[in-house]
């Protein structure tokens, strides 16, 4: 685990590690989970690298956005709209966090139970 600095997003960012890219905008960047929880599982990130929600400030107004409308544009596109899906961001140790660049999951294509875990 890593707080602050860079991380294996980061990584994934500048193409040092290969991951399976299905959305990039300026701002965004989205990418199958390597450890799918779902038929499909998906990790959307800001390119910035801030750590977690808890990090974010009223500087970051646009690329939260960005991030949300991003997470409804990928679902769309694959095909999740009509079942539903869940969108998830896990923040420090009890959110269970363990990549520490700000992401969503967006989890989908089978029933989800709740509460969660
Ligand atoms: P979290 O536990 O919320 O911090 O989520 C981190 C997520 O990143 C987990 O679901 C991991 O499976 C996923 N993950 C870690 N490394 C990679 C990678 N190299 N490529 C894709 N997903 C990854």
């Amino acid at each position: 685990m890593s707080h602050g600095g860079d991380t294996i997003f980061g990584k994934i960012i500048r193409r040092e590690i290969p991951a399976t890219i299905v959305y990039e905008t300026e701002s965004v960047l989205a990418f199958r989970d390597i450890a799918p929880q779902a038929p499909t599982h998906i990790v959307v990130i800001p390119k910035e690298p801030i750590v977690s929600l808890a990090h974010s400030t009223p500087e970051h107004r646009g690329v939260l956005g960005d991030l949300m409308l991003a997470v409804a544009e990928i679902a769309r596109q694959e095909g999740l709209e009509d079942g539903g899906y869940r969108v998830v961001t896990n923040i420090g140790r009890h959110g269970g966090q363990t990549v520490f660049h700000l992401h969503l999951h967006l989890l989908g294509g089978r029933d989800l139970s709740w509460p969660p875990g």
